[in-house]
């Protein structure tokens, strides 16, 4: 991270921070970084600003407590504009607000994209303690068979009135899905746009 060549002296030593939730994609905020902001994002894993308000160093979260802990940085193609990658501890706005613009950040079903990256990583840089790995060492036809066994499972709890039991089962169908797609060599974005075309009108 520390050698991102971002142009501090285009913008008068303060560049746009946009900070994104690494789950769920959402845009939390919007603020601006100097060069010390940005080193101490980087020291403390917490995201923090120059406010011009204030202006001092500003981390967000440290009178709120809703401090927003640092996935990634990166930079824009022409080094004046930063993406911040976070997970929030709280809600991002002073006013009580989920994001800066006033929107629901509930959703956790961008874990989805994070857990087919891991997946895609067992298959390809597969290693002994992995069950995934170890999924795909043994070939489709037993992945296949794992999908089936789960949604056996899943019927099975469905008929029944346990929500933990049933999450779970639903979970481990879900994950097992995802492992064939990724066996079988395609994308969710493959699936989706099958239902997409679907829906068109
Ligand atoms: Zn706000």
């Amino acid at each position: 991270m520390s050698d991102m060549k971002v142009d501090f002296d285009k913008m008068n030593g303060l560049v746009p921070a946009i900070v994104q939730d690494a789950t769920s994609g959402k845009v939390l905020m919007q603020g601006y970084m100097n060069e010390e902001a940005l080193a101490k994002t980087e020291q403390t894993g917490q995201v923090t600003f120059f406010s011009r308000s204030k202006n001092r160093l500003w981390t967000k979260g440290e009178t709120s407590g809703n401090f927003m802990e640092l996935v990634s940085m990166a930079v824009d193609c022409d080094g004046d504009s930063i993406l911040v990658k976070a997970h929030p501890r709280g809600p991002v706005c002073h006013t009580g607000s989920d994001t800066c613009f006033d929107e629901v950040n509930s959703s956790k079903t961008g874990f989805i994209d994070q857990l087919r990256a891991i997946i895609k990583d067992r298959k390809n840089n597969p290693s002994d303690k992995s069950y995934t790995a170890s999924l795909f060492a043994k070939g489709i036809n037993k992945v296949a068979q794992k999908v089936g066994e789960e949604a056996v499972e899943i019927v099975i709890e469905a008929k029944d009135d346990n929500k933990e039991l049933f999450l779970g089962e639903a979970a481990d169908l879900m994950y097992h899905y995802l492992v064939l797609l990724e066996a079988k060599g395609y994308e969710l974005d493959e699936v989706m746009e099958v239902l997409m075309q679907r829906h068109k009108k």
